[in-house]
């Protein structure tokens, strides 16, 4: 089925750029670079810049005293941090000189973990609950995964970053969700909008449904007010 779409997608795309993108491809997630690191930077800063270009004047200009610029910036702030520790911490590299500390912390169950298994780019007894990153090249206790957006694996020590990056991340998104839907009600009910009047395709004049509402803010259609 692959090979049938592969062979697909073919006929139709010259192999030359076929073979541009699949290098592209396992340039960005099979080798460490920081591609992913500068596009999850470019869209913070971006969303920011959009926060503070075309949000703050809304918000300030109908509640004038009620808000709190410093929430998305402190956010911001913590994320960028957290980020920025994620990206150089050591996630727990194995190396020759830590291993006998390493194979010391877990016992092998000798079902998952087994006391033979050598890892041989590091050439050593993987200390159970630690995997080898291929990308990286490296063994790391308790490896969770690689992250391509950090260009680093994630692992026992900078796991706690991780999870203060993923909660900042997410009351970002959530702020900022919540300060769009706040100017978007806000346009809606200080223009009047709420008590516009539609012209239905018969002349008929009716109240303006939520619908409708949602569509003339994201379409700019014409809607007559009474
Ligand atoms: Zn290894
Ligand atoms: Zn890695």
């Amino acid at each position: 089925m692959k090979n049938t779409i592969s062979k697909g997608l073919l006929f139709f795309i010259p192999k030359s750029v076929v073979d541009w993108s699949s290098k592209i491809f396992h340039y960005v997630y099979f080798q460490r670079n920081p591609t992913m690191q500068i596009v999850f930077g470019t869209l913070v800063l971006c969303g920011h810049a959009i926060v503070v270009i075309d949000i703050f004047p809304i918000l300030y200009g109908i509640y004038h005293d009620d808000n709190h610029v410093l929430v998305p910036m402190l956010l911001l702030f913590l994320n960028l941090l957290a980020f920025y520790k994620l990206c150089n911490a050591d996630p727990g590299e194995i190396t020759q000189n830590n291993h006998a500390l390493f194979i010391s912390i877990y016992a092998f169950d000798g079902v998952l973990y087994k006391k033979k298994t050598v890892c041989k780019t590091c050439n050593f007894v993987k200390p159970a609950r630690s995997k080898h990153c291929s990308i990286c090249n490296r063994c790391v206790h308790r490896f969770d995964h690689h992250c391509v957006w950090t260009n680093n694996c994630i692992g026992a020590l900078n796991n706690h970053y991780f999870i203060a990056f993923l909660l900042t991340l997410i009351m970002m998104c959530l702020n900022g969700f919540y300060m769009a839907l706040r100017s978007i009600i806000a346009i809606a009910h200080f223009s009047g909008m709420v008590h516009a009047m539609i012209m239905e395709s018969d002349g008929k004049m009716i109240p303006v449904s939520l619908s409708a509402l949602v569509q003339n803010m994201e379409l700019h259609m014409v809607i007559h007010s009474s």
